[in-house]
Order: C-alpha cells, then sequence, then structure tokens
C-alpha cells in the first residue's frame, strides 16, 4: 500500500511550487526586460508589505544562482506615520543578512499640511516618497531601483488610467525615470497577487500595516480589482489574455495618430498578408455586382 503524504508534506510540496513559480515568473521578466546586469547594485524598496517582501526574498533567491552578479540593498523610508514600528524592517533585515538604509522623512506633516481634509493623499504622499528614494538611489550609487508591483498593479493601473485618464497605458516592468537618472525595475511584473498574498502568509513576514497614514483606500482602485476579480470568475483565464495583450499590441489597430502613420498611409499594391489565390473562394467568386449610375451616358 503506498504511504499517503502527510498533511505536512502537502503543504511543503505547495509552498515549494509556489516559490518555484514566483521564481521563475521573476527570472523570466529580469531576462525579457534585461533588468538586472552584471555588476548591478539594485536598491530594494521595502515598504514592509507583502509584495515588497516577496519581491527581496525572490531576488535574494535568485542571486545565489543567477549567471550575473549583482549587489542587493534595502532602502526603506520611514514617512513618520503615527505609530510606525520602526524596529520591525531593521530587525528583519539583519535576520535575511540583506545591508539595508532606514530613511526618515516626516513626509505624513507635509502631507497634513497640503491637502484639504476629506481630499485624497496619496497622489502626494507617493511622490514626495519617489522623490526622495530615487535621490537617495544616486547618492549611493545604485544602478537600479526595484519596486513591488506585480501583474495585477499593472493592470489595475491600466484600466484605471483608460476609465480616468482617457489614456491607453500602465505600468512599465522597466521605467527610466523623469529625471533621466535612474532606470526603474519591476521583478514581479509577472507574479499573480494572489501566489505574492500565499506566499507571503507562509513566509510569515511581518508585515507593516499600509493604513497607519489614515488614508482611506483607494476607491477607485479597489472597484477595479473587483471589476477584474469578476472577470477572470466568469471568464478564467481573462487576467492573462489582458495582460498578454499589452505585451503585444498592433497600433495600426488602434487610432492614436502618434503611433502610426495614418496620415501618409499608400496603397502599394503589395499583400502585407498572403492572399488566397482564389478558386471558389476568391474575393469575387458567386458575387452578384447590381450597378446604378443616375449619370446618363451616351
Ligand atoms: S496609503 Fe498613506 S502612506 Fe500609502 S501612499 Fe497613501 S497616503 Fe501615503
Amino acid at each position: 500500500m503506498t504511504a499517503q503524504p502527510t498533511a505536512d508534506k502537502q503543504s511543503k510540496t505547495e509552498f515549494n511550487k509556489l516559490q518555484k513559480r514566483l521564481r521563475r515568473e521573476t527570472g523570466r521578466a529580469i531576462a525579457d526586460f534585461n533588468m538586472i546586469e552584471e555588476g548591478d547594485k539594485v536598491m530594494v524598496c521595502l515598504s514592509g508589505g507583502k509584495d515588497s517582501y516577496t519581491m527581496l526574498d525572490i531576488l535574494q533567491n535568485l542571486q545565489r544562482s543567477a549567471p550575473v552578479s549583482f549587489e542587493l540593498v534595502a532602502v526603506n523610508l520611514d514617512q513618520k506615520q503615527p505609530g510606525f514600528p520602526e524596529h520591525i524592517l531593521p530587525d528583519y533585515l539583519k535576520q535575511v543578512g540583506v545591508p539595508y538604509h532606514i530613511l526618515e522623512r516626516d513626509t505624513y506633516s507635509i502631507v497634513q499640511e497640503m491637502v484639504p481634509e476629506g481630499k485624497t493623499t496619496c497622489g502626494i504622499c507617493s511622490r514626495l516618497r519617489r522623490g526622495t528614494l530615487y535621490a537617495f538611489a544616486d547618492q549611493i550609487g545604485a544602478t537600479k531601483i526595484a519596486l513591488g508591483h506585480h501583474r495585477d498593479d499593472i493592470l489595475e493601473t491600466l484600466f484605471l488610467n483608460m476609465f480616468h485618464g482617457g489614456k491607453l497605458k500602465a505600468m512599465p516592468p522597466k521605467l527610466l525615470s523623469d529625471s533621466g537618472t535612474n532606470i526603474l525595475i519591476r521583478p514581479l511584473a509577472y507574479c499573480r497577487e494572489a501566489d505574492i498574498i500565499r506566499f507571503a502568509e507562509q513566509r510569515e513576514y511581518p508585515i507593516i500595516p499600509c493604513n497607519l497614514c489614515g488614508s482611506q483606500d483607494n476607491l477607485q482602485r479597489q472597484s477595479i480589482k473587483a471589476m477584474l476579480r469578476d472577470w477572470e470568475k466568469q471568464h478564467p483565464g481573462r487576467i492573462e489574455n489582458i495582460f498578454r495583450s499589452i505585451q503585444n499590441i498592433a497600433p495600426s489597430q488602434l487610432a492614436d495618430r502618434d503611433q502610426f502613420d495614418f496620415l501618409s498611409m499608400q496603397a502599394t499594391g503589395i499583400p502585407l498578408a498572403p492572399v488566397s489565390d482564389g478558386g471558389e473562394y476568391s474575393p469575387m467568386a458567386q458575387t452578384t455586382v447590381n450597378t446604378w449610375d443616375p449619370v446618363e451616358k451616351d
């Protein structure tokens, strides 16, 4: 009789599969976009949420077997939100052996002063955070800045921009910062949020809650999240298809005149795709032409 695997063994196998998948997807994104090169110093932005812990964990894991050698340094910005547990990240980073810097800047007070009561604070707060982190990356000579956004963040941003900004744009896996001095990478770009949630639960990261600032959840993002979840439930695979579609765009089939030169289009007579040579399927086969022309001809 074959022995049944114990619950422990089963969950260990499940965990290994999950870890492998995250590792594989991250490695694939890194390779597809040439995110990390020989000698890079990668500054890993760590907020204390599930995504950034997972990113650091998987990058550390890949670092051990990657064909190129690169350095990891974790950076957290303590924004002085009330109740921010200052010891959690330093304790964790020492335990996993990653060098780190904790920056302190009271952006919380700046945001409170600048944003009228009841208005959403996330826009200005993240702009301030980004500014400080990117400037610090220059200071420490980081060649890449790694952010923990995953596939679902990218798709939510795509729909937010479409629905509220009238633009077809998402969040790229690799990006040059506005200042032109930093290269931002999103190594989790191919990873599903559901996998990250399960992984983070199993790893028991010391999560720092993201609502310390008292800000409400971004309601528009939440509603898009719910919309995508419902679609996926009704049509499994739809999210992956949408994600594939942003990697496979056809500017000539859209309507952006900056992306495709519609104005100077000319008929060349040269087929763009193979054309059937006729027979019963030729374009005019079995077609009756009825013509009426109001202009009488002699
Ligand atoms: S949730 Fe709070 S800390 Fe996070 S971006 Fe919004 S305002 Fe800033």
